[in-house]
């Protein structure tokens, strides 16, 4: 089963991602993510987009295309999540014809609806696990009391650099202007559920479970 997490930044797609790859063996795959070590490990590419993702804006079409083309070639598991691909027509255009290309389908895109006050709550709270991704919220989940993962016990925290209300902004209206038209792509295909993402973890777990179920 493969799927798409489509929602704004902080609608909590990474969270929920995380889970289905527990819960389920499915292979989250995040461009966000990829993008993330190409900066830190220094490559060319990885250069090339730090600045862009700082200021929040969208990197080149070609370049996640690439990544996810990549992935798709050398990744196995029940299943891919999508999170955070596509964020543009082009990039949706483009995983159907991979998917199609190596005889896979698309199942289901789910929809994570939040209101922007909550998005730029969320973001500006949190900090995730360097060492394995395990997110965290100064007020919903603030990192335990003894400095350690609840995850991995790893004791290094992180704050991304592009979590702050500047770039936030900038994130915001380029997923309105570039990523919001995928609602209506995917409506028409009718692969589109909207899911609640404003509730609590568990309760978009099992809405999100209740689409994949049905
Ligand atoms: P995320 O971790 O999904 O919030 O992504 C962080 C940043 O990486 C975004 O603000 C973009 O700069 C870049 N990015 C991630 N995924 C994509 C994508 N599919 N298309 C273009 N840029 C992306």
């Amino acid at each position: 089963m493969n799927i798409i997490l489509l929602g704004p930044p902080g609608a909590g797609k990474g969270t929920q991602a995380r889970h289905l790859v527990e819960a389920r063996g499915m292979v989250q795959l995040s461009t966000g993510d990829m993008l993330r070590e190409a900066k830190d490990s220094g490559t060319e590419m990885g250069n090339r987009v730090a600045e862009v993702m700082a200021r929040g804006e969208l990197v080149t079409d070609e370049i996640v295309i690439g990544l996810i083309r990549e992935k798709l070639e050398t990744s196995k598991g029940s299943g891919f999540i999508f999170d955070g691909f596509p964020r543009t027509l082009a990039q949706a255009d483009a995983l159907g014809t991979l998917l199609s290309e190596t005889g896979q389908g698309l199942n289901a895109v789910i929809e994570m609806e939040v209101d922007d006050e909550a998005l730029v709550a969320r973001i500006t709270a949190r900090s995730t696990c360097g060492a394995c991704g395990e997110v965290y919220n100064d007020i919903t989940k603030p990192i335990p009391a003894d400095g350690k993962c609840s995850h991995c016990g790893a004791s290094d925290f992180r704050r991304r650099a592009d979590d702050n209300e500047e770039s936030l902004r900038t994130r915001l209206m380029e997923y309105y202007k570039k990523t919001s038209p995928l609602i209506g792509y995917y409506y028409a295909k009718d692969k589109l559920t909207k899911v609640n993402g404003l509730g609590e973890i568990a309760e978009v777990q099992t809405s999100i479970a209740s689409v994949l179920d049905a």
